[in-house]
Parts: C-alpha cells; structure tokens; sequence
C-alpha cells in the first residue's frame, strides 16, 4: 500500500523518541550541584565559599566531571603491566615482538652467582606507538612479569611520548588486564575496582613450599618406587 513504509519509519522514529537515553558523555560530563559535590567530596556550602563559578555553573547543571568509563577484565588498552622483581631479563618478550619494539639493555650484576648470576636491567622499553597489541610478548613471558594494562587514555602529541620507559613502567599504578592471565579469573580480580600492586599477586610459578616440595620429589617418589 502506498505510504506503508513512511508509516514504517515514523514509527521508528517514535519509538526512539520515547526510549531512554543511552548516550553517554566522554571524557566529561555535565552535572548539577548535588552530583558534583559528591564528586569532589565537599559540601554545597563549601563549593559557594572556595569557588563561586564552579557554584553557579552546578546551579545551571554545567558543572563538569570525568568520566573513566569501566571496560571488561579482559579488555587490552593501550599500556602494558611490567612486574620488575619478576623480570629475568630473558628477553623472550623483545624476540617474540613481530614489530621488534620492545628493547632490553642489560648487564652482569655479580648476584646470585650459584644459580648462573641475574642480569641487572638498564633499559626495558616497550614503543607502543608502533604496537598492535597483538599480546604475543605477554604470552612468551615465562614469568608473568609483563601484562597487558587497561588503561585507553594515552595520547599524546609527541610519539615519544608513547615510549613506555623502564622508570614509567615501574612507577605507574598496576591494572593489569586479565587477558591471557587465567589466575587473575580465578581470583575474581575486576582491574576497574582496584590494582595488583604485589608482584606475588600476579603469579602462576612461584617457588613451591619446602613442604610442597617434599610432597612430589620425596613422598610421592616412594609411593611410586
Ligand atoms: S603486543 Fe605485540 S606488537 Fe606490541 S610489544 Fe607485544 S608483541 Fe610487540
Ligand atoms: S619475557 Fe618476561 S621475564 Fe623475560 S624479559 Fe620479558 S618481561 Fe622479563
């Protein structure tokens, strides 16, 4: 029938007229008063004193707040997680990189000279202007020490600036996403309600107990003999 399918497409429109409202506003957002004094933890009373503008623009509903919007566990972002007591230096991370972008700088530090000697670390830097954030460095880790991270918020003007250094990898706050990580799953752990700062934590093989050991080098030996 002629017209069916501009009544069709009207009704579209309708419906989506009267659904809620889905949008959501990023990297801030608009709020009055009451949410914004949440927000920043201080009374109304407080905000008029300290800063009138901010007041009136609560008063107007356009006072700003931002807004980290929460990804799954799993999520990749744009960062990696880099445990520096777990890192050997072994370097498997930097061969499996297809991009070659993870570059390790090491030298002989005299230590723990029975076990073969550690390597000390001068430079571990992961270039993630150039990654794909494939992952495959983080699956060659024999020792957990490298993750992917979550966070999504790293632009930047400079491509330099997009050299995650050894300094920033060891002082930035740990999120580590839980891809590739079973033990996190296991441990419920949600990197959008708090962070792994004990490298333990981060963990499949830690060094066995003194007891576990003797479980299944000794005990178990002399059931199977
Ligand atoms: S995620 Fe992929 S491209 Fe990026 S550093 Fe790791 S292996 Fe290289
Ligand atoms: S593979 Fe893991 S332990 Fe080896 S150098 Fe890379 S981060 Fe360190």
């Amino acid at each position: 029938m002629l017209g069916i399918g501009l009544i069709k497409g009207l009704s579209v429109t309708l419906k989506n007229l009267f659904s809620p409202i889905f949008t959501i506003q990023y990297p801030d957002k608009k709020v009055g008063l009451l949410a914004f004094s949440k927000h920043i933890n201080k009374p109304i009373l407080k905000i008029l004193q300290e800063d009138p503008k901010m007041f009136v623009m609560g008063l107007v509903r356009m006072a700003t707040i931002p807004v980290k919007i929460d990804q799954f566990p799993r999520f990749r972002g744009n960062e990696f997680v880099w445990y520096d007591d777990r890192c050997t230096a072994c370097a498997s991370c930097a061969k499996y990189c297809p991009l070659g972008i993870i570059e390790i700088v090491t030298h002989e530090s005299g230590e723990n000279m029975q076990a073969g000697e550690n390597y000390a670390i001068d430079k571990f830097d992961i270039d993630t202007g150039r990654c794909m954030f494939c992952g495959l460095c983080v699956e060659a880790c024999p020792y957990d020490a490298l993750h992917m991270g979550t966070d999504f918020e790293r632009s930047s003007y400079s491509r330099v600036d997009l050299v995650l250094d050894k300094e920033t990898l060891t002082s930035q706050t740990k999120n580590p996403s839980s891809w590739f990580r079973p033990q996190f799953e296991s441990k419920e752990y949600n990197p959008w309600e708090k962070n792994m700062s004990n490298s333990k934590d981060a963990g499949r093989h830690e060094k066995p107990s003194d007891q576990k050991i003797k479980e299944n080098w000794v005990n178990k030996r002399k059931l199977d003999g």
